[in-house]
This record gives C-alpha cells, structure tokens and sequence, in this order.
C-alpha cells in the first residue's frame, strides 16, 4: 500500500464526513420548516405566504406540502439566510 493511497483514503472520508454533517443539516432544516409548517396550517394560515402575505400556489403547496413562502419570498429567504 503507497502513501498516495492512504491520502486519498483520507480524503475520502473527510468528505463523506462533510456529505453526513450536510445531509444532516438539510434534515434537520426540514423537520424545523414541517413543524413550523404545521403551525402555521393549526392557525389557519396554510397556503398563505408568510412573506408577503399572498397565496403561495397550488402547485407549489403540491410539490412542497410544508412551504409557508411563495416562491419569490422562499428566494429572497435563503438568500438572506445563506451561511
Ligand atoms: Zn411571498
């Protein structure tokens, strides 16, 4: 075994490492927005953007049964809370 391949050995499970704290992260995330999601429908306020206060779609709410933005807000929100 070279010490090349023990570099890229090292390599490798650093970035699964970073792939594992990501996924997390993402899943994470998710379950913060489902929970806040329901919140908002047990208020009354599902399907209604929380940004600017309009209908956020059908269509969206269909493809993504926790949005609480429309599309245009969900864009400026992870704009501003990009890390
Ligand atoms: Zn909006």
């Amino acid at each position: 075994m070279s010490k090349g391949f023990r570099n890229a050995d090292a390599t490798q499970e650093l970035s699964e490492q970073m792939t594992t704290e990501t996924i997390k992260e993402i899943l994470e995330a998710d379950r913060e927005q489902a929970s806040h999601a329901a919140e908002v429908r047990a208020h009354g306020g599902y399907g209604i953007c929380e940004g600017c206060g309009g209908s956020i779609g059908q269509e969206r709410l269909e493809a993504i049964p926790n949005a609480t933005r429309c599309v245009r807000c969900q864009a400026d929100w992870e704009q501003a809370n990009r890390l």
